[in-house]
């Protein structure tokens, strides 16, 4: 379910992130006095899942002054072909690392194995400690409801450290691949593109998604959708995109 084709679209996506202009009114920390600067932690199942979940909100709460810190529960040992668990979890580091430095955010790795996630007493005390050294005001981890067991055992382990915490923190959920991995999520990009106008008429947005009969260009900008993109979807046209929307003022993706 760690497919590669989504590892090589963050190989081809991240040479466009540094056009991203992250600039947030709302997030900003320390600018007024007695601003906060917040802690998050993510808690993703492989490298890749915070990035492909809340990524863009993580790159948002760094680059306004917050500090992250993005926790791997394994190393995605399973996930490159014709490749040992060695040598992809060798590859997958880095590659989680390196997507850190882009978002700002700290990488952890809680030391599971891909595709042999362990929900037990020992391992919800590690969890429970390690985010309690973290001290959060923020953590996002997978729904629950994930067809990945891998998803599901990070997730079980996250809710029962915020469960028994001394110093609370607001637990927020993330998907990965709606309705395929993340289940039960109705929302499509459609809808919640539409909702985001309904809210801020004025921002700009691109809707990346799979092919579908139905959805047209036509169809996306007569529900106000600004741009429309079909997978597979090259860098070249998501740097396009984004600087499209640069140009319109705020951006949303
Ligand atoms: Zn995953």
């Amino acid at each position: 379910m760690e497919s590669s084709s989504r590892r090589t679209f963050f190989q081809q996506a991240a040479a466009g992130l540094g056009m991203l202009s992250l600039a947030s009114s709302g997030l900003r920390a320390g600018e007024e006095k007695g601003t906060k600067v917040l802690k998050i932690v993510c808690v993703g199942g492989h490298p890749g899942d915070p990035e492909a979940g809340p990524g863009g909100t993580l790159a948002r709460f760094a680059a306004a002054g917050h500090r992250v810190s993005n926790l791997y529960f394994n190393r995605g040992e399973a996930g490159v072909d014709g490749k040992t668990s060695s040598e992809a979890a060798e590859i997958r580091t880095a590659e989680a690392t390196a997507a850190c430095t882009i978002l700002g955010a700290k990488p952890i790795f809680f030391g599971q194995i891909d595709g042999a996630g362990v929900v037990n007493n020992d391992w919800v005390a590690r969890m429970e400690e390690l985010l309690a050294s973290e001290k959060p005001d923020i953590v996002f981890t997978h729904w629950p409801i994930d067809s990945h067991k891998d998803h599901q055992c990070a997730s079980l382990l996250t809710i029962q450290a915020w469960m028994r915490a001394k110093v609370k923190f607001d637990l927020y959920f993330f998907e990965v691949g709606s309705g395929v991995e993340t289940m039960t999520f109705h929302l499509s990009g459609m809808a919640l593109g539409v909702e985001i106008l309904r809210i801020q008429p004025d921002l700009p947005v691109i809707l990346m998604t799979g092919f579908s009969g139905s959805l047209t260009t036509e169809v996306a900008n007569a529900s106000g959708i600004h741009q429309l993109l079909i997978k597979p979807i090259s860098s070249e046209a998501i740097g396009a995109a984004i600087q499209l929307a640069i140009r319109r003022g705020v951006l949303v993706c």
